[in-house]
């Protein structure tokens, strides 16, 4: 089918989103069409933003604002454990629930030899340097409860263990192949106050 190339380059960058097809988003560049110029503005401008200002955190790897994210900031925050999650939204997950104080690290993956994704290409080189640190005492897997989350959780496990730090793994309430970002505020909690010492 023709589209003029506007038309076809902005359906091109919708296909990009995850879950979009080829007919959603046809139909979401020419809603973007009818669209008010202010506002399609406004959207241009919120996607050039996220990207502009906002970087991973230094040292947990989290979304931050400035050089290190809100989190590592917060002196009132406790400096003995360190929750370790696959991405930057399951953070936000586990803050929700309001009830755990540590700190994070934030994987940007997890160890998938099927899509050729090793320990060295996710962000586990600034986790063992925290660790040198011996405010640290517990380490806290939370990797989402798949094959590949299993996996970079036993990996992780006895990489840590050596250095005498106690590792833990969310526990009851995530069921088999379920993702943190989608657990309830109550399974989380579940999960965080059952964890099991791996
Ligand atoms: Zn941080």
């Amino acid at each position: 089918m023709y589209y003029p190339a506007p038309i076809a380059k902005l359906i091109e960058s919708y296909m990009r989103l995850p879950g979009i097809g080829a007919k959603t988003a046809a139909r979401l560049a020419f809603f973007t069409l009818d669209m008010r110029e202010e506002d399609v503005n406004d959207f241009a401008k919120a996607l050039i933003s996220v990207k502009r200002d906002l970087h991973f955190c230094a040292i947990c790897g989290n979304i931050a604002e400035s050089e290190t994210c809100t989190i590592c900031q917060d002196t009132s925050r406790d400096k003995s454990q360190v929750l370790v999650v696959e991405e930057p939204k399951d953070v936000i997950s586990m803050e929700k629930m309001r009830e755990y104080k540590g700190q994070y690290h934030v994987l940007h993956g997890v160890i998938s030899p099927m899509d050729g994704t090793g320990p060295d290409d996710i962000n586990i080189t600034s986790l063992i340097q925290r660790l040198h640190n011996d405010e640290i005492k517990e380490v806290i897997i939370a990797t989402n409860a798949t094959t590949e989350g299993e996996a970079t959780a036993m990996y992780l496990s006895k990489l840590i263990k050596p250095a005498g730090i106690k590792v833990t793994r969310l526990a009851h309430g995530l069921s088999v192949g379920s993702d943190i970002e989608y657990a309830d505020e109550i399974t989380l909690l579940k999960a965080v106050e059952g964890r099991r010492e791996m």
